[in-house]
């Protein structure tokens, strides 16, 4: 049987010339290989209290929603700026180069909600992070952040261990 790693496709120099773009679209697109790793990425949250499912823009939608159906709890978004139509609160996190802002609504958490995020991928952990304050300041308390990659070299693992907040992976890539 074929590993959630080894549905994921390699595409080299996109979106810029030196990075390998770890394609989750193959992943989803195959039946046994999504339903392994939505199956996969609950695992370690079982006996979990979770009121909310947060997925970050935009293949976290994918996983976000298939997770929050299976466990009957609602989803939201955390989407880049201009994107959610009502009032909102905002995030800027640094980027490799510049800044980015992401945003939630700011009445799609209650406080005291326990919250699992999920993405596709672990990077730097900056997005992750901003997601994580932005739940944070609604009052939610993060149960954990689930990913299907993670690219250790960056770092992104540790700065979210080192906030005290559980991480869990499928798969590395070096
Ligand atoms: P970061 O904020 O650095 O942890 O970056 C994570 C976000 O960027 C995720 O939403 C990923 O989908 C995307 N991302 C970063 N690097 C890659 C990569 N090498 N392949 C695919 N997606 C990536």
């Amino acid at each position: 049987m074929k590993t959630v790693k080894e549905y994921i496709r390699t595409i080299a120099d996109f979106p810029h010339e030196g990075i390998l773009f770890r394609d989750v679209t193959t992943l989803f697109a195959d039946p046994k290989g999504f339903r392994m790793a939505v199956d996969q990425m609950l695992t370690p949250w079982a006996g979990e209290q979770i009121d909310k499912v947060v997925g970050l823009e935009a293949r976290g939608f994918i996983l976000g929603g298939a997770i929050a159906h299976q466990l009957s709890k609602g989803f939201v978004p955390v989407r880049k700026k201009g994107k959610l139509p009502g009032a909102t609160i905002s995030q800027a996190y640094k980027l490799e180069y510049g800044e980015a802002i992401m945003e939630i609504h700011e009445d799609a958490i209650a406080p005291g909600e326990k919250v699992l995020i999920v993405d596709d991928l672990l990077a730097t952990g900056g997005t992750c992070r901003a997601g994580t304050q932005l739940i944070e300041r609604l009052g939610g308390e993060i149960v954990g952040c689930s990913f299907v990659v993670d690219l250790p070299e960056l770092g992104g693992r540790k700065l979210l261990e080192s906030l005290g907040l559980p991480v869990s992976v499928l798969c590395e890539f070096e």
